[in-house]
């Protein structure tokens, strides 16, 4: 009889236990994404709405992993839940293919509300105006805007997207210089000829002018990211128009493999 107690509560003892421990992992592992997250990156995010469901939830797990990460603070604008998750999107959609990537050099996001004048136009020189990766006492801090973030997104077939050049800023600044060769994902052997290659069709945007937004031209760090806008946001057209460039992206953002 008392051992029979004994066993019970033994029992009764590990149940508690258990239930504790999952009710601790539970609050542990709340998601930072919005509830209504599918419908969200489904409606404004070309990239996602390509993806097999697999590949789906890869692209939410790592969003939501990157949001947990990074700060998100709005200055003079609300952050609503579409602009996290936009942000999310920009920051996923040039590492998703590299495994175990993380933003090291990124702590903060702020998001402006983007007053431009009306005649304001995303191409030109004053690109970067959009958004910016901050320096010296902004280290580890992104600026970006809130009008420009949603364009976008908004239109997904242009080759612009703010949010991913500033997130291509980023990863070529990993390696310590911001000169459009991303040395820590682009293997040694490719350095030189992508060097090349990004010097030649600056070169020929200048002489010629090109498909490419002319912004790409100011020198191989905005060319790097006005490329990969233009590799994201419009495949197709970059591998009929630019093929040796499309190969290189590939190579660089590990997409084809
Ligand atoms: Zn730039």
């Amino acid at each position: 009889m008392v051992i029979a107690l004994q066993i019970l509560f033994v029992l009764a003892l590990i149940i508690l236990i258990i239930l504790f421990v999952f009710r601790i992992s539970r609050t542990k592992r709340t998601s930072q994404l919005p509830e209504n997250y599918k419908e969200l990156l489904t409606d404004y995010v070309k990239f996602y709405r390509q993806l097999d469901e697999e590949g789906k939830e890869k692209f939410e797990k790592r969003a939501d992993h990157f949001l947990s990460a990074v700060k998100i603070t709005g200055v003079n604008a609300i952050v609503e839940d579409i602009d996290r998750l936009l942000i999310a999107a920009g920051a996923i959609i040039p590492v998703y293919s590299i495994a175990d990537w993380q933003y090291i050099n990124l702590h903060e996001v702020l998001v402006y509300p983007g007053a431009f004048n009306a005649d304001f136009d995303q191409g030109g020189s004053d690109r970067d105006i959009a958004g910016m990766v901050g320096s010296g006492a902004l280290q580890h801090v992104m600026v970006i805007t809130k009008w420009q973030l949603r364009q976008g997104f908004i239109n997904s077939n242009d080759a612009h997207n703010t949010a991913i050049h500033q997130f291509v800023h980023l990863i070529d600044k990993m390696d310590g210089t911001m000169d459009g060769v991303p040395e820590i994902i682009l293997e040694r052997k490719y350095v030189t000829g992508w060097r090349q290659m990004m010097e030649t069709t600056i070169t020929q945007m200048r002489n010629y002018g090109s498909d490419i937004d002319m912004y790409g031209s100011t020198n191989t760090t905005e060319f790097f990211a006005v490329i990969s806008e233009y590799f994201f946001e419009q495949p197709g057209s970059l591998k009929a128009n630019h093929p040796e460039l499309y190969e290189m992206l590939e190579r660089i953002y590990k997409t084809g493999i």
